[in-house]
C-alpha cells in the first residue's frame, strides 16, 4: 500500500503514520516530495485493512492499494524520477550519461588509454569488469584486486567515476572498496542474497537484466534492493535471449519505455550486450536514446581483435569519437542535456 499524506501534513504527522504502521506489523518507506509526502507500507495487506486504520487520518489524503508486486520501485511511490548521483555524474531526470569502457580491465596502458579517450569524447563514468561472469571456467576471468587497483589508477589520473562488477557477496566489500558503482550483472540479477547485500551499502547499483526475465521480475529485483534501503538503483537494459541467432541478444527497447511508465528509476541502455556486434552499437544506441533511455553503457576497446573478452561487440576509442557526436545531436534534438 502506499499512503499519501496532504501537502500541509507536519513531520509529527509523518511520525505517527510510521509508528502507527509499526505497531501493525508494517515497515514503513518516507519518500519527501516537494509537492506530498507519501508512505510505502511493506507487510501483508491480506492481514491487516490499512484503508480502515490508516485512511482514516486527517491528514491521509489517500490509501492506495499498489496492483504491482513491487512498491518502491513503483511509479506510485515516487511519481518523480529519481536521480542517481556516480561521483559527479548524474544519471536520470532529463540527461542523457554515457559509460564507456572496455569489457574487462586487462592492463595499466588498456584502461588508461581508454579511460582518456572516452574521457575526451564525452563520457562521464568508466566501466570495466575486475571480476568476469564468464560462460566458460576456462576462459579469462579477470584480473581481481589487481584490476580493481588500475580502475582506481585510472579515475585518479582523469577524474571519471568507476562502475565495476561484483559477483559474489563474499568480493563485494572488496569492490566496494574501490568502486564508485557497483554492477550486479545479468547473470546475477536474481541472487537476492547479493541484491540485499548491495542494499545494505550505500552505493549507487547498477542493475542489468537478467537475458531470460521478464519487466516485472527485473523491477522486483530493484526492490529488493530498494527494500534495504538504498534507493540509488540505476536499471540497465541489456538484451534478452530470443531464438534469433544473428544478434547476441535481442535488445528490447519496448521495455525503455514502459519502465520509465512503471517505475521512477533510471534506466540505461547497453546496446555492446545487446547486440553483440560492434556495427550495430551506434544504431542502437541512437534508438534507445529516443526510445527515452537515461543513458547508454558502452564497451570500448583500443585493440577490439585482441580483446580477451567481447571483442566482436566492443567498438574502437575513434569509433566511440564519432557515436558521441551523434549522440549529442540526438541528446539536443531531445532537449536534454548531456
Ligand atoms: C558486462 O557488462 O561486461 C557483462 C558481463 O554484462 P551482462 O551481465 O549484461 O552480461
Ligand atoms: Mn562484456
Amino acid at each position: 500500500m502506499i499512503i499519501v499524506l496532504r501537502s500541509e501534513a507536519t513531520q509529527k504527522e509523518v511520525d505517527e503514520v510510521v509508528a502507527r504502521l509499526k505497531n501493525l506489523g508494517f515497515g514503513a518507506h518516507v519518500s519527501r516530495g516537494v509537492e506530498r509526502t507519501i508512505i510505502g507500507a511493506i507487510g501483508d495487506e491480506r492481514e491487516v485493512d490499512l484503508e480502515e486504520k490508516i485512511g482514516v487520518l486527517p491528514f491521509v489524503e489517500r490509501v492506495i492499494p499498489v496492483l504491482a508486486p513491487y512498491r518502491l520501485t513503483s511509479r506510485e511511490f515516487r511519481p518523480a524520477d529519481t536521480v542517481v548521483k556516480v561521483g559527479e555524474a548524474e544519471i536520470g531526470g532529463g540527461k542523457v550519461t554515457v559509460i564507456a569502457g572496455p569489457c574487462a580491465v586487462e592492463s595499466e596502458k588498456q584502461i588508461l588509454e581508454v579511460a582518456h579517450r572516452v574521457k575526451e569524447a564525452g563520457a562521464k563514468i568508466l566501466r570495466g569488469g575486475a571480476f568476469k561472469p564468464r560462460t566458460s571456467p576456462y576462459s579469462f576471468q579477470g584480473l581481481g584486486e589487481l584490476g580493481l587497483r588500475l580502475l582506481a589508477r585510472a579515475r585518479e589520473e582523469t577524474g571519471l567515476p568507476i562502475v565495476t562488477e561484483a559477483l559474489g557477496v563474499e568480493e563485494l566489500s572488496l569492490v566496494a572498496q574501490y568502486a564508485d558503482a557497483i554492477q550486479i550483472g545479468a547473470r546475477n540479477m536474481q541472487n537476492f542474497r547479493l541484491l540485499e547485500a548491495v542494499g545494505k551499502l550505500r552505493k549507487p547499483v547498477l542493475l542489468k537484466r537478467g537475458m531470460m526475465s521478464t519487466v516485472d521480475e527485473f523491477l522486483m529485483s530493484a526492490e529488493y534492493v530498494l527494500a534495504q534501503g538504498n534507493y540509488q538503483v540505476i536499471l540497465c537494459e541489456r538484451g534478452i535471449r530470443t531464438f534469433e541467432p544473428s544478434t547476441r541478444n535481442t535488445l528490447d527497447l519496448s521495455c525503455v519505455p514502459l519502465i520509465k511508465s512503471r517505475s521512477h528509476l533510471p534506466i540505461v541502455v547497453d546496446p555492446s550486450h545487446g547486440t553483440g556486434r560492434s556495427d550495430l552499437v551506434e544504431p542502437m544506441s541512437l534508438a534507445s536514446l529516443v526510445a527515452g533511455a537515461d543513458g547508454l553503457i558502452v564497451e570500448v576497446h583500443p585493440n577490439p581483435v585482441e580483446a580477451l573478452s567481447d571483442g566482436p561487440q566492443s567498438i574502437t576509442p575513434f569509433q566511440f569519437s564519432s557515436l558521441m557526436e551523434e549522440v549529442k545531436k540526438i541528446t539536443r534534438l531531445l532537449g536534454k542535456e548531456i
